[in-house]
Parts: C-alpha cells; sequence; structure tokens
C-alpha cells in the first residue's frame, strides 16, 4: 500500500489529540491479498475512560462556540479530506476491498455530510410560540446533547463514520469513535485530518480496538454519554439499546436490512435491471440497502432472467485496486460462509443457480456474482441479509400479492421498484413499510436526503436536514410576568 501522504497511516487511538499505543496489537488485514496491513493496537478499557474524560471537558468549550466558529473548522477538515482523497481511497480499499472507483466515491460522499452539517449547523433555529397568556413569552432553543458514542461498521469505513460525526460536532457535541476492528485504519486517517484541521483536543477520540463488547458496554453505561448512534446488526443494536437504558442515553439505530425490489410487468426494463444491479452489487453486496429479494411479475419472469444474467456476466471480479474491477472481495471469511450456507440452504429447498454460485478463483475471500432463482419464503435468504454478491430472485402474480410478501419481515430499511404506472407508484410507494423508498433507481443515498428505517432496522435520521437534530435538544423556555 503506497500512501502519498504516509502520515494517515495511524496504527494507535487517538485521544484528546494524541496518539495512544497498547502492548497489546491486532491485525487489520487486507481481503484481496490476506496480508497484514498494519497492527493496531488494541484500546480497552484505561483508554476509553481517558477518551470519555477528554470528551467531557472539551464538550464545555466546543459546545459553546458559535456555530460558525465550529462550521470553519468542520469545512477545513471537509478541504483536508477532499486533497487526501487518492490517499484515503487506497487506504479504504485496502482494509475493505471496495474497487478503487467506489472508494473514491464513497471519499466524495462522506465528506460531503461534513459540508453539509458544517452549513446546516448555521440554522439550527429555535422559535417563538405565540404565548396563551398576556404577561408570558415562550421560545425554544437547540443545544447540543453533550458527549456522543458512535459505534459504526466496517462497509463504508468514511461514510459511516463521516454522517454520525459531522452532525454531532456540528451540534456541539464531542464525540467518541469505535469503529469497526475490520476496518480502523480509515478512521484513524480522518483524526489525522481533523487534527490538522484545528479542531481541539478532546472533541473528537478514536477508540481501535477488538474488545467491541466491554468498549460498547463503557460506552453504553457512562453518565458522561448522553447519546449513543449505532450502525450495525439488529442483535448488537438491540444489546447497545438495553444497556443505554440503564442511563436514558438518546439514541439511534440504523440496524439490518431485508429489502425487497420488486419490477413490475410495466416497469422500463432497462432501467429496472440497471437499479437492481446497482443496488445488489455494490460493495460486493454489502450494504444494509442492498436488493436482498427480488421480484419478478411472472410475464416478464423469464425475460427478465435473461437479459439480468447477461449484466450480471459482464461484472469483472478482482483486486479492487485493479482496474475495471466492479467486485471485490468480501470482508472475511465469516462473510464467504454466510453466503455459501445461504446458497446451500436455498439450493435444498429447490432454487437454482442460474449464474456463479462458488467461491471465484481471484482468491479465498472472493465470490462469483451469483443468481439464484425459483426463491421461496421458506428459504434463509428470504429472511437473512446476504451480504453478498447474489440475487435472490422470487416471481409474483399480483401488486397486492407482493406488497405484502416484500412487507413480510421484520426490517424495514429500503425498499425499490420499478413501475411507469403513476397510480402503482404512488400507490406501492405508500404501501410499502419501509424508511426509504427507491423508484425507478438503486441508488438512493444522498447527503441531503434522510436515511433511516422503521420496525427492527432502527430508528433515527442520518444526513438532511433531519440528520442534526438527532444530536441536538429542543429547550423550552418561558418568560413570565413580563
Ligand atoms: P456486522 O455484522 O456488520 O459486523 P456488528 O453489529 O457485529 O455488525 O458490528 C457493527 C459494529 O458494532 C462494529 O464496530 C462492531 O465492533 C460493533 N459491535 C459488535 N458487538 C458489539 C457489542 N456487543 N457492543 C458494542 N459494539 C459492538
Amino acid at each position: 500500500m503506497q500512501l502519498a501522504n504516509g502520515h494517515l497511516l495511524q496504527q494507535h487511538s487517538f485521544i484528546n489529540n494524541n496518539w495512544f499505543s497498547s502492548s497489546k496489537k491486532f491485525a487489520v488485514i487486507n481481503p484481496a491479498s490476506e496480508t497484514v496491513l498494519a497492527n493496531v493496537s488494541d484500546a480497552g478499557k484505561t483508554e476509553v475512560l481517558l477518551a470519555i474524560e477528554a470528551a467531557d471537558l472539551a464538550f464545555r468549550k466546543w459546545g459553546t462556540k458559535t456555530a460558525k466558529e465550529r462550521s470553519m473548522l468542520l469545512k477545513k477538515w471537509y478541504d483536508l479530506i477532499i486533497q487526501n482523497t487518492r490517499d484515503l481511497a487506497v487506504l479504504l480499499t485496502s482494509e475493505q476491498g471496495k474497487p478503487y472507483n467506489e472508494s473514491r466515491a464513497e471519499i466524495a460522499y462522506g465528506a460531503s455530510f461534513i459540508e453539509w452539517f458544517a452549513e446546516e449547523c448555521k440554522r439550527s433555529y429555535g422559535e417563538t410560540i405565540p404565548s396563551p397568556a398576556g404577561n408570558k413569552r415562550l421560545l425554544t432553543i437547540k443545544q447540543p446533547v453533550g458527549v456522543v458514542a458512535a459505534i459504526t461498521p466496517w462497509n463504508f469505513p468514511i461514510a459511516m463514520v463521516t454522517r454520525k460525526i459531522a452532525p454531532a460536532l456540528a451540534a456541539g457535541c464531542t464525540v467518541i469513535l469505535k469503529p469497526a476492528e475490520d476496518t480502523p485504519l480509515c478512521a484513524l486517517a480522518l483524526a489525522v485530518l481533523a487534527k490538522e484541521a484545528g479542531l481541539p483536543e478532546g472533541v473528537f477520540n478514536v477508540i481501535a480496538t477488538t474488545k467491541a463488547q466491554q468498549v460498547g458496554e463503557i460506552l453504553t453505561t457512562h453518565p458522561a454519554i448522553k447519546k449513543v448512534s449505532f450502525t450495525g446488526s439488529t442483535q448488537v443494536g438491540k444489546l447497545l439499546m438495553q444497556q443505554s437504558s440503564s442511563t436514558l442515553k438518546k439514541l439511534s439505530l440504523e440496524l439490518g436490512g431485508n429489502a425487497p425490489c420488486i419490477v413490475f410487468d410495466d416497469a422500463d426494463l432497462d432501467v429496472a435491471i440497471k437499479g437492481t444491479i446497482n443496488s445488489k452489487y455494490r460493495n460486493a453486496g454489502q450494504t444494509c440497502v442492498c436488493a436482498n429479494r427480488i421480484f419478478v411479475q411472472r410475464n416478464i419472469y423469464n425475460v427478465f432472467i435473461e437479459r439480468y444474467t447477461k449484466e450480471v456476466n459482464k461484472l469483472k471480479v478482482g483486486d479492487g485496486m485493479e482496474d475495471g474491477i466492479s467486485i471485490g472481495p468480501l470482508i472475511n471469511e465469516d462473510a464467504i460462509n454466510k453466503v455459501k450456507y445461504l446458497l446451500d440452504d436455498a439450493i435444498s429447498k429447490g432454487a437454482d443457480v442460474v449464474v456463479g454460485g462458488t467461491q471465484h478463483k481471484a482468491g479465498r475471500l472472493f465470490f462469483e456474482p451469483t443468481i439464484v432463482t425459483g426463491c421461496t419464503i421458506n428459504m434463509q435468504l428470504n429472511k437473512e441479509e446476504i451480504f453478498g454478491p447474489v440475487s435472490a430472485v422470487y416471481v409474483f402474480d399480483t401488486e397486492e400479492e407482493v406488497v405484502e410478501l416484500a412487507n413480510n419481515t421484520q426490517y424495514g430499511l429500503a425498499a425499490y421498484f420499478f413501475s411507469q404506472n403513476i397510480n402503482r407508484v404512488w400507490h406501492v410507494a405508500e404501501h410499502l413499510q419501509y424508511g426509504m423508498i427507491g423508484v425507478n433507481e438503486g441508488i438512493i443515498s444522498h447527503t441531503e436526503a434522510p436515511f433511516g428505517g422503521q420496525k427492527e432496522s432502527g430508528f433515527g435520521k442520518e444526513g438532511s436536514r433531519y440528520g442534526i437534530e438527532e444530536y441536538l435538544h429542543t429547550k423550552y423556555i418561558c418568560i413570565g410576568n413580563i
């Protein structure tokens, strides 16, 4: 891994603008080559408590700076990230595996949250309320909630971090970030640039650790932490919510998905195929908004499969640093095993593999882009997130039937459908029980739009004008006896 700015590769936790080493290390692996990229200090209780103390102290000053002062520092941070796009993208592809161009797009997307919230914080208005009494005046102000703990996953090591950190810092909160153990290097590189941008001591801290459970327990129970923002599995989200109840912390949970992707017979098939591929195969299928269940109306089923297969066959698998690659490796062996288990289960229950179905010759952690047809609701891949490059295709007859099938899951993050019938577009969009709906579109995440789910996909919005609200209290003030 060659970086122009070698200083971006850090291997220790970042607390109070200093690097904290510890004797115990853990290896960060490049999933394409399975070589060791770095040996990172494995932080524990001592470091977390130090970070909480630093963030708590820093909050007293950071929270009282003007929005404009915070905004200017965040904009510097944004500029530095953009200037270092190449290095950050190399780091990202190296530790996470996604194709280099997808990494560059993630840096731009991730940085855009910093720019957006640097602007939004200047517009965190309270309001005056018409008073019910002549001698009283009623108003609200917005104030930062306090120290925030952010816990992030490995699939977007930059964007999942900035989507939480940017609104938190912009609102006036200070942050302790625990990135995923598979991908701590991007988060540590962001810390290098945050310091360079001039963020004061203790405002942004990063705890690199393999002790997720121990660190998570401290972060969710410590009284100094006022808010927990988590992106990851529903199972861990529920645990963190339970732990956070001891001190009633404010929570944002962005959890698992089981996205339906419906192709109606009145769809533009070119648009539907492109949109489905974009949703399904981005990041090798490792996003919580990837199409997990593809429902195709019976009278276009054969032609859809034929054309979809042709397009999927064009996807090139390999090391994300090579040219023209659209599918990199999966993150680790567990991910490969999960995909294999889901496919075996589906095949044993009658599904047919029409493309792929096995590991790819590029290496142990690579999986062929796969299409499996004849899927039914009794298969595990109907219930669980596949998190790999596997299209599971189902057939349906009527709109009513498919909406019911699509909603038949405890998840409610993203859903997609393709249709050119305006009445159907409204009707289906309103009846799908999901936080985000893509209509004739497979890529729907934008900084400007509210990202978040319903049901057991969690709650809270990230990005958009709503994102900063998650880090603010609305305080009501009543001035009497006027
Ligand atoms: P995934 O299956 O995508 O890895 P996880 O929910 O296991 O999802 O992980 C998402 C993030 O949550 C990672 O940073 C991981 O280290 C962290 N995590 C996992 N278990 C716990 C836990 N018990 N407490 C706190 N954080 C945890």
